[in-house]
């Protein structure tokens, strides 16, 4: 039986190359669900990385590893189109043409772009400012109903919706959608120093792709309860991002016993990341093992991204005849 799918996600996500934890997590978990009950298009938004300088170093590799991650993952090319945004050019005439209903008091007022003027003060370039305009075309492009995003992305898909009906108004017409937000629960994952959130930036991440023992090696190395110097001192599991990780990887009897046996110092931190660690490495098995496949075979994940930009350049190109044809050029 065919299933009525409920529309058409879009999503963006910057080639990070080989993605952690958090990712897995945060993001890939989500896409492949959600491609059950809609139409996805998966974009690697490539040309937005183009913003930050550090993510400009191995694009290309980048893009591949984070694309190969996507589809060992579960990401089915058949049916969900998965792309390099700069394959498909008309968004950045889209962008161009958005700009021209973008206010650049607004833009400036985004908190990520004052995030990212704190981050590089030395390159706070046009584009940094055009971002949430590239990020509107992005969504339009592809006539997108809904867009699953984390809280602080929240104030970009608002903007697109308010530059969706400034487009509209501007030039009488209703050729976009405005996009709607899927609030996603995106658990907050921290990195192995317990503090920050993962981010490979901090070097603080464990890769989904890496193998069993240097999972083990990262693991070893989490921060556990601050205050549990010693063996023989108990434990407290609530303040433990090893407990945290349990909750997710661990079965319920394994998770009970941990948080049981902590408190009364009845297991150490060295057994319990063992656990962990272990539980991690069988999780990730299946992965691993359809990643080690896909990637003995090189050319399947640009033939994947070729046909994706083939598609999304067909629905982007109907998109682009109706808006020239609205803001009425020649
Ligand atoms: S026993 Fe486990 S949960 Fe308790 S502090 Fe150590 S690593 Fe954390």
């Amino acid at each position: 039986m065919i299933l009525q799918k409920k529309g058409r996600v879009f999503s963006g996500a910057r080639p990070t190359g080989r993605q952690h934890l958090g990712n897995y997590l945060g993001a890939i978990k989500n896409y492949v669900a959600l491609q059950d009950e809609y139409d996805c298009v998966y974009c690697i938004v490539d040309l937005h990385a183009l913003t930050t300088v550090e993510d400009t170093l191995n694009l290309r590799q980048n893009t591949m590893e984070m694309a190969l991650d996507f589809l060992a993952a579960g990401i089915r090319p058949d049916e969900t189109i998965m792309f390099i945004q700069s394959h498909v050019p008309q968004v950045a005439e889209l962008h161009l043409i958005l700009s021209m209903v973008s206010p650049i008091g607004k833009l400036t007022e985004l908190p990520t772009f004052k995030d990212k003027i704190r981050d590089q003060p030395e390159n706070v370039n046009y584009g940094l400012v055009g971002y949430p305009v590239l990020m509107t075309a992005d969504i339009v492009l592809y006539k997108a109903n809904v867009v699953p995003v984390g809280i602080d992305q929240a104030p970009h898909i608002e903007y697109a919706r308010e530059t969706v009906r400034s487009f509209h108004y501007r030039y009488n017409t209703n050729v976009l959608i405005e996009p709607q937000m899927k609030n996603t629960e995106i658990p907050l994952v921290l990195g192995i120093d317990g503090e920050r959130k993962m981010s490979k930036s901090l070097n603080n991440h464990i890769e989904i792709s890496a193998s069993p023992e240097e999972t083990i090696k990262r693991v070893k190395k989490m921060r556990t309860d601050p205050n549990r110097k010693l063996r023989t001192d108990p434990g407290n599991p609530d303040i433990c991002n090893v407990y945290t990780m349990h909750k997710i990887f661990s079965s319920p009897d394994e998770i009970a016993m941990v948080d049981r046996e902590c408190r009364r110092a009845g297991i150490g931190c060295v057994d319990c990341k063992a656990l962990y660690a272990k539980n991690l490495n069988a999780n990730l098995a299946p992965f691993r093992a359809r990643r080690n496949e896909l990637a003995k075979n090189p050319s399947y994940v640009k033939d994947v991204l070729d046909d994706g930009a083939r598609r999304a350049r067909l629905i982007a190109e109907q998109t682009m005849i109706e808006v020239r044809e609205a803001v009425g050029l020649p």
